[in-house]
């Protein structure tokens, strides 16, 4: 896990690992497994999802793809966002107007729960 994650984004992952699994059995998603990852295949994305298999790996941060060396942190309000889409996927695949109505569901649910 340690070179998946950064040191200083081991507070953000002890709050996002717990939320995703309250926020996906509260709506009912299949989540089975949720990762760090600083090097997805392709740095335009922050987040990837395997509906069938129940799995989201999320970018708090990137490693240069490159160097390998962490880059800066990205704003943890857009870290909530990428997990409230990762797991949006979970039930619909598609970016269909269902997708998105689900996905406002679930970014005010987990709003509301970071706010408690
Ligand atoms: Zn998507």
């Amino acid at each position: 896990m340690s070179e998946n994650l950064h040191p200083l984004d081991i507070g953000l992952w002890c709050r996002v690992f717990p939320l995703a699994f309250e926020v996906a059995r509260d709506h009912k998603l299949p989540l089975k497994e949720i990762r760090p990852t600083p090097a997805p295949e392709d740095m335009s994305k922050f987040g990837c999802c395997w509906p069938r298999l129940g799995v989201i790996h999320l970018v708090l941060r990137f490693k240069h793809p490159q160097t390998g060396e962490w880059m800066g942190p990205r704003p943890e309000a857009n870290v909530w966002q990428t997990l409230a889409h990762e797991l949006a996927h979970l039930e619909e695949e598609r970016h269909s107007p269902r997708f998105y109505a689900l996905l406002d569901t679930l970014l005010q649910d987990i709003n509301d729960r970071r706010r408690v």
